[in-house]
């Protein structure tokens, strides 16, 4: 078994869906259900470092939140039988963050940094020399007394996880051996996903139920995990504990998560584009100010998943709903007029 090192910067308050993920997630790339093309490559790179004996390369996993970004990094340590520290761009202000990071490194270990979009200028141009040559470079001193040493580090593999790969730096993102990116789950593999964690909580679930379940979960295995403790609750209060079909459907109405598995988010941005907003365009500070929501929330929790449902579209002067996002809430779009930009034409 892997030793356990784990030193996390990341808040331990950190919600109720982070320890329920933590409490579910694959300690193998085998048990990791779906995304089978980036776990296929995983356990060939894995394979591969094993038998030629070099550290595994750099990996950067972009995708939206849930999607297992951080269950690929936590599994790789299992595989590889070394350890892993754990920290986010957030928490690494300046350069001098890194250092406890870097100085307890061991051989062939793995650095996760969770947000890595979000990790400053100045420390990701202080971790190039640590990611080409295992090697930093710190400034002692101040002004003309000020002298650079150079310190060797022990080899080992960063793992950055991001839900914006676009805003990180070009050269950061040419200093990772491995780019993966994490897409939305189908309802087969997400069912699969509640079935197999239903059973690791001993709550009977039935297949009509892990459907269902896994129908309303916007295609992600964080909220999959979520409604799935719910419905236990709910089938513990209100029933005999097992999740039939009707609990789940009960459940699940009771959370108001609609039939079409949009929650109360969702449709609030809905209803905010079209009934404020006359279905857009309208830019995104604007629907994030009226939802009184943080606009990274908006951009990487509600509307990925709407855009790819395709409820709304992005086009250059903003976001505009579609018939089909009209229609989720009962509404009929109004007649385009001929100056209207063509939505999807934009995109
Ligand atoms: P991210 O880091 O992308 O935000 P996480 O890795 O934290 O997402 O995943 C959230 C939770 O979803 C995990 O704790 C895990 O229980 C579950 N999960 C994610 N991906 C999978 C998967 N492919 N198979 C099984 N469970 C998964």
């Amino acid at each position: 078994m892997p030793r356990e090192k784990v030193i996390t910067t990341m808040p331990a308050d950190d919600g109720d869906d982070r320890k329920v993920d933590a409490a579910l997630r694959p300690k193998l790339l085998k048990e990791v259900i779906g995304q089978r093309k980036v776990a296929e490559r995983l356990e060939v790179a894995v394979a591969g470092c094993k038998k030629l004996k070099e550290p595994l390369g750099h990996i950067l996993f972009d995708g939206p939140p849930g999607l297992g970004k951080t269950t690929f990094a936590t599994v790789l340590p299992n595989e590889l039988g070394t350890t892993i520290q754990m920290t986010s761009g957030p928490a690494l202000a300046k350069p001098a963050d890194m250092l406890p990071f870097l100085t307890n490194l061991d051989e062939g270990s793995i650095l996760f940094i969770d947000e890595i979009h979000r990790m400053p200028r100045i420390v990701e141009e202080f971790i190039y020399p640590a990611m080409e040559d295992f090697r930093v470079d710190i400034v002692l001193g101040e002004g003309m007394s000020a002298r650079t040493i150079s310190m060797q580090l022990k080899p080992f593999t960063l793992i950055g996880a991001t839900t914006r790969s676009g805003m990180l730096s070009g050269p950061m993102r040419d200093r990772f051996k491995i780019h993966e990116h994490l897409e939305f789950y189908s309802v087969e593999e997400l069912a699969k996903i509640v079935t197999v964690n239903a059973a690791k909580l001993n709550t009977p679930i039935t297949p009509g139920a892990a459907h269902e379940l896994a129908h309303r979960s916007r295609g992600t295995p964080r909220v999959a995990n979520a409604r799935l403790y719910w419905a236990r609750s709910y089938a513990a209060a209100r029933h005999d504990g097992s999740i039939t079909e009707d609990v789940a459907r009960a459940a699940l109405d009771m959370a108001e998560v609609d039939r079409d598995g949009l929650d109360r988010n969702d449709r609030k941005y809905l209803e905010t584009l079209i009934d404020v907003f006359g279905g857009g365009p309208t830019g995104v500070e604007a629907l994030a100010a009226t939802m009184n929501l943080a606009t990274d929330t908006l951009s990487d929790e509600i509307e990925l998943y709407l855009l790819r449902e395709q409820y709304i579209v992005r086009s250059p002067r903003g976001r505009v709903a579609t018939p089909r996002g009209f229609g989720v809430l009962g509404k009929v779009p109004p007649k385009p007029k001929a100056e209207d930009p063509q939505p999807g034409l934009f995109e």
